[in-house]
């Protein structure tokens, strides 16, 4: 089985506008691991970006792994293959190399993507993540995926689907939030206990409201101490953990800056990483709050 690529681009929030050149510039500047879905609302560009870059003779396909993810809306086991070619289509590309179930929750199926009620909470629809699942297994047989794995799974929830009889094909990441305000530790061992690897997305604390992650005194010293920038140490904490991150940026700087040696030419030492985990707090950016009362709403298991 293909390995995934330790870094990737994240592209969440990266404008339409933007995003093609930040795939072109990422590639140029060596990563091979895109992170896309089909709710950023972005693949047509990126898949530019990706075209560009082979038709220049940059990167094969081949050389590429690039992911994408299932939307809540379309968790009806007859709606899975038609959402994956419409993400295949706009990504112009034959196959995924990952195809993620973004959440377990299932929504009310149709155009929107945010259905909710009058209350402004979500409408769910009455599925189970295990026959979306099978529907998921169904793209591998196919050939339209070559993986597929889960995104925001809890413990409970992963354990659940890795016990699922006959299971196919098991889920290869669990791509969740992580960052040393929020560790995850238990949830990693037990990813990691079960042979599925983990993905860190919001690395570097994305670009929320009032947490600034990336302005926290005890990783500044750290990254002075390395003579690295901060994102670099915050990168770096997830590579020496096993932990794939995908740092998103638009900006070729940082894009390079993101990947460059920095992040691979170092170690944390066991005292760096013992501080960037006392600085765990459980705070979680990406909390869902509309999707709270869903049967299937992750974050309420302690891990
Ligand atoms: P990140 O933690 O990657 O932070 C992105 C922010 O940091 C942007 O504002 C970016 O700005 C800035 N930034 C990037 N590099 C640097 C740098 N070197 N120095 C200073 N600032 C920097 O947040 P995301 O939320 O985007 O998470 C990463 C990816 O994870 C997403 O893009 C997406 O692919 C995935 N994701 C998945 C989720 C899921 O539910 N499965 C949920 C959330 C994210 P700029 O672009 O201007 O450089």
């Amino acid at each position: 089985m293909e390995e995934i690529p330790v870094l990737g681009l994240g592209t969440w929030q990266a404008a339409p506008g933007e995003v093609a050149e930040a795939v072109k510039a990422a590639i140029d500047a060596g990563y091979r691991h895109l992170d896309c879905a089909y709710l950023y609302h972005n693949e047509s560009e990126v898949g530019l970006g990706i075209q560009d870059k082979v038709k220049e003779g940059v990167v094969r396909r081949e050389d590429l792994f690039v992911v994408s993810k299932l939307w809540c809306t379309c968790h009806k086991k007859f709606l899975v293959k038609a959402a994956c070619t419409r993400s295949l289509k706009a990504l112009k590309l034959e196959y995924l190399d990952l195809y993620l179930m973004h959440w377990p929750m299932g929504f009310k199926s149709g155009e929107i993507d945010l259905p909710v009620d009058h209350n402004g909470m979500i409408i769910p629809s009455d599925t189970d993540f295990l026959d979306t699942w099978e529907a998921m297994e169904d793209l591998v047989t196919a050939g339209l995926v070559r993986t597929i794995g889960v995104s925001n799974f809890n413990h409970e929830q992963l354990e659940r689907l890795l016990n699922k009889p006959n299971l196919k094909f098991k889920p290869v990441t669990n791509q969740i939030e992580c960052h040393p305000y929020l560790t995850q530790k238990k949830l990693i061992n037990f990813c990691q206990s079960r042979n599925v690897s983990v993905t860190a997305y919001r690395p570097l604390g994305g670009s929320s409201e009032g947490v600034h992650l990336m302005e926290d005194p005890v990783i500044q010293t750290i990254a002075q101490k390395h003579k690295k920038s901060v994102a670099q140490i915050l990168i770096r904490f997830h590579i020496q953990r096993n932990v794939i991150v995908i740092p998103k940026s638009v900006n070729p700087k940082r894009i390079l800056e993101n990947i460059q040696e920095g992040v691979f030419d170092f170690e944390l030492s066991e005292q760096d990483m013992t501080d960037l985990f006392s600085l765990d707090r459980n705070l979680r950016l990406s909390t869902f709050p509309i999707t709270e009362n869903h049967k299937d709403y992750p974050f309420k298991a302690e891990y």
